[in-house]
């Protein structure tokens, strides 16, 4: 039996990309389709030329926060062609396929792991240096496939990220385990929505002061990369579809977000 054509192909488009970097969280809501996006941003003010591939199948968020909504794709003798943002920022979901973005998708696992395998084969990304993955939350059929479907050519590693509570915690660890037992690196861990970046007075409900995600990386012995305030500013650039780093957008959490990017 000869090697599996799907994965083939699969090598033969990811030749042309640099960097794989996973986005992984415990549960939803936890800012992680936020982060890829920024991330993105930033790697491409950067100059870098990047992909942001959307492989949370039934809940993109990835079009809205690139300011994307309503695009289609387009195919050509190439492959499927990303929708960029800038010349250097391709963008691929599977928002941009469904006809109306209030549709549930409802769709077992072999039908995901089937389009994430058609992602992978078929979108002509060119030449990336990076290729950011946002996956959806937990560590299901999708997590699975993604680290089979790119294990010939390699995944630099993984981003998780979490909030200061326990209850988001718990499901950290658990990530961190996944990635230790299929071997994907820990690039580290964002805890977002860590405290305020504005005074609110009484409001405790983001307290980030005890323990959290740091004390929690030193006893996994995987690296922290730091706290994003809870910030509306950066909610609002996320609604807006647009990048935190430019002009006064985000005064708080993107200089914080800027300096996690430099550490990896
Ligand atoms: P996930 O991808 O983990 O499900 P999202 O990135 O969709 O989470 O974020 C959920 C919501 O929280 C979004 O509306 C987003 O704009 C908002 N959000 C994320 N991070 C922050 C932050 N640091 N400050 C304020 N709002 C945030």
């Amino acid at each position: 039996k000869g090697p599996d054509p799907d994965l083939v192909a699969i090598a033969e488009r990811m030749a042309t990309v640099k960097h794989k970097i996973l986005i992984l969280s415990g549960k939803g809501g936890v800012g992680k389709s936020t982060f890829s996006a920024q991330l993105s941003f930033a790697l491409a003010s950067l100059d870098f030329q990047v992909g942001l591939l959307d492989i949370d199948i039934c809940g993109p968020s990835i079009p809205k926060m690139l300011g994307l909504e309503g695009q289609d794709i387009h195919q050509s003798n190439l492959g499927w062609s990303p929708i960029y943002v800038e010349s250097n920022l391709g963008v691929m979901s599977v928002g941009f396929m469904l006809p109306n973005p209030d549709e549930a998708v409802i769709w077992r696992g072999p039908r995901k792991n089937g389009l994430i395998k058609q992602f992978l084969k078929d979108v002509h990304w060119g030449e990336l240096d990076f290729l950011v993955v946002d996956a959806p939350p937990g560590t299901s059929d999708e997590h699975i496939s993604i680290v089979q479907f790119l294990q010939a050519t390699g995944i630099d590693g993984a981003i998780i990220v979490t909030t200061p509570q326990q209850v988001s915690l718990i499901d950290v660890r658990k990530e961190v385990s996944f990635c230790k037992k299929v071997g994907v690196e820990v690039l580290g861990v964002v805890e977002n929505m860590s405290g305020l970046s504005q005074p609110l007075t009484d409001f405790k409900v983001f307290d980030s002061s005890a323990g959290g995600a740091a004390e929690m990386c030193q006893e996994m012995g995987v690296p922290f990369l730091g706290k994003v305030p809870l910030d509306p500013q950066l909610c609002k650039a996320a609604e807006e579809g647009r990048s935190c780093f430019e002009g006064q957008s985000c005064r708080v959490s993107a200089p914080v977000l800027r300096g996690m990017i430099e550490k990896l």
